[in-house]
């Protein structure tokens, strides 16, 4: 049996899969099972924030595997602690939760802030206002953060205490503000959404009301953290700093890790037995971890990815075909004129160009080492595909 047909027969069908077997990568590109190479636009959905088999992270994660591959968290690790304490050096967080997925860094976000609000004020404290086509993940609770009707199908009854706002409406916002709201929860570009900004009116008015009414500012990184949006954090740009931050994707260069910073005024809510995870905090993924925030700390990183998402910017936006462009550092959605999304992400598989969608748009995510020369392979391919 064939690769594709054995998994077809084992594994869920829970993805609509493109017929590729990916069998290995090095730096920007990665190859089939043929040895076809494909110039990687999506990265892993921006988890392979260094590339494929980056030579630093690849000996730290391979040192540690040869040194201790995991203990619990009845343990203490050098390797966590190290990457704990560049996490929070260079986020500006006072204390860090590992686990291993977005969705499990938002729901120690969504426990942080109910259990921050029960402790000061008692029961009844409970609701976070989520945004009207916000992603959160794919657990009950995250789902029914999400603030789309279609991921709520299905698996009911889904977890109760989340209100759906629309994004960049304050006045709405401040209408469904009531006595039992304790977070606001916000994605500062909606990446699964279609790759949409949030106006930066809205976001300093989200932070306005929370300082306000003690109600915990929730931003869910996961996507747009790491230095994807050119800054270690998206809320850099925006000038403001949320009571709790969740990371995952890039944030350990391709191994799971997810993680729920706090800031001081609510660092110490969660106590011994209140939350956990078994792998949480892993040491193959804090070595990783660890090669990537030094990299994304070196001199010069961040404002090359900065550079390279205004030349990626400005051609897409004399593309024919383009209709717009939306995004923010090497996180970038396009809207097409005439061609679907699907269409072109499909085309590009045959001419070796791995892309990605959201909504309708097509997206890229490369990776952050990306190289001009790669930009202008890929791009060439995408131009040509859309000139068809
Ligand atoms: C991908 C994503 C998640 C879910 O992350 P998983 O690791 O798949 O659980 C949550 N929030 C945002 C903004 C994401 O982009």
């Amino acid at each position: 049996m064939n690769t594709i047909d054995k998994f077809n027969s084992h594994v869920m069908h829970t993805y609509g899969r493109f017929d590729v077997v990916l069998d290995n990568g090095k730096g920007r590109s990665a190859s089939d099972e043929n040895g076809k190479k494909y110039i990687d636009f999506g990265s892993g959905i921006g988890t392979n924030s260094l590339g494929y088999c980056d030579n630093d992270w690849v000996e730290a994660v391979c040192n540690q595997v040869k040194k201790i591959q995991h203990t619990s968290n009845y343990y203490y690790t050098a390797v966590q602690a190290e990457f704990s304490e560049k996490l929070c050096d260079i986020t500006g967080y006072d204390k860090v939760f590992f686990g291993n997925s977005g969705a499990e860094a938002n729901e120690c976000a969504i426990k942080l802030a109910r259990k921050y609000s029960f402790d000061k004020y008692g029961a009844g404290r409970h609701n976070i206002i989520t945004l009207v086509n916000s992603f959160h993940g794919r657990t009950l609770c995250t789902l029914s953060a999400t603030g789309q009707d279609n991921f709520h199908q299905y698996f009911f009854p889904f977890v109760e205490g989340f209100k759906y706002t629309p994004a960049n409406d304050i006045q709405a916002l401040e209408e469904m503000l009531d006595d039992h709201v304790c977070g606001i929860m916000i994605e500062f570009i909606q990446g699964e959404g279609g790759v949409v900004p949030l106006n930066e009116s809205f976001v300093k008015a989200v932070r306005k009301i929370c300082d306000e009414k003690d109600i915990l500012m929730i931003a869910d990184e996961v996507q747009t953290g790491v230095g994807r949006t050119g800054k270690m954090l998206a809320s850099e740009n925006f000038g403001v700093k949320p009571d709790i931050t969740t990371l995952a994707k890039g944030l350990a260069g391709g191994i799971p890790v997810g993680c729920c910073l706090a800031s001081e005024k609510c660092s110490d809510v969660l106590t011994p037995g209140t939350h956990g995870s078994t792998f949480g905090g892993n040491p193959i993924a804090c070595a990783g971890g660890c090669v990537v925030l030094s990299k994304i700390q070196s001199q010069g990183f961040l404002d090359e990815v900065s550079k390279k998402s205004r030349y990626i910017f400005e051609k897409l936006s004399n593309m024919n075909g383009v209709a717009s462009v939306s995004g923010m550092g090497l996180m970038i959605g396009i809207s097409l004129k005439e061609k679907k999304a699907v269409d072109i992400v499909r085309a590009a598989l045959d001419e070796g160009l791995l892309l990605l969608t959201a909504k309708e748009k097509v997206r890229l995510l490369p990776p952050l080492t990306i190289s001009y020369e790669e930009i202008d392979e890929g791009l060439g391919i995408l131009e040509k595909l859309l000139a068809k």
